[in-house]
């Protein structure tokens, strides 16, 4: 068969908590030959790296000049996205519950997002990238060729996300992982500058009762079929 030309393109995929999002994001990563942009990762060191600094999480000014120096690195080891800030690797640490919690609150703050802005865009803007997060599709990346809004019910998502602390040696129990998915949910949804929305020209995925096989093959049947339209 002939080949066909196909473009690299900017695959934007937004959505809540647990809805799915890195493990269908390195399933199309690997299956494109794509890089992976993790973006909540980047609000989760700053909210890091002000817990170790004793910057507050309520000190815009402060969490901006901590965010606007942040020098980071992503590199796959196996199927881990491992993260570096300043050439230490946090990928276990941004995970604690209480960092998930720091980064939505300080993500709600408009100069910590300015500061970010240009980072994320420098990271993506060769293409051949997959970006996950809240506001890429919207905000970041306005114009990326595929633009996917991934998300599943409240009990599945907060399910996934108790196993997955679990399996880390989290101690933490099923209903505290429900309220507090809830309440970042509401506070990344409510905040005024970028909140959590579907952008108008992303496809809806409800990931709730299919398999993470055929939430990946849906997708990336549309991004193959964008990367051979746009070429
Ligand atoms: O995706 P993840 O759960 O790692 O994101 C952590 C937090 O970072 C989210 O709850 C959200 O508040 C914030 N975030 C954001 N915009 C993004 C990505 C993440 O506000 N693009």
């Amino acid at each position: 068969m002939a080949d066909v030309a196909r473009r690299s393109l900017v695959i934007a995929i937004d959505g809540p908590a647990g809805a799915g999002k890195s493990a269908v994001s390195k399933r199309l990563t690997s299956a494109l030959g794509y890089r992976l942009l993790d973006t909540g990762a980047l609000y989760r060191s700053v909210a890091l790296l002000a817990q170790r600094r004793s910057v507050e999480w309520t000190d815009e000014t402060g969490l901006a000049e901590l965010a606007g120096a942040l020098e980071v690195n992503f590199r796959f080891d196996g199927d881990v996205n491992r993260i570096e800030i300043f050439g230490e690797d946090v990928t276990e640490g941004i995970r604690k519950p209480e960092i998930s919690t720091g980064a939505s609150v300080v993500s709600s703050l408009p100069m910590v997002r300015q500061a970010l802005l240009d980072l994320q865009r420098n990271l993506g803007k060769s293409g051949g990238v997959v970006v996950e997060g809240r506001d890429v599709g919207t905000v970041v990346f306005p114009a990326a060729e595929a633009k996917f809004y991934l998300t599943a019910s409240d009990q599945v998502r907060a399910q996934r996300r108790y196993d997955e602390l679990r399996a880390n040696g989290e101690e933490v129990g099923f209903e505290s992982t429900l309220s507090e998915m809830r309440e970042r949910d509401e506070r990344d949804s409510q905040r005024a500058v970028a909140p959590l929305v579907q952008a108008e020209d992303a496809i809806l995925v409800d990931s709730s009762n299919r398999s993470l096989d055929e939430v990946v093959e849906e997708m990336l049947r549309h991004v193959r079929s964008r990367e051979v339209a746009l070429a």
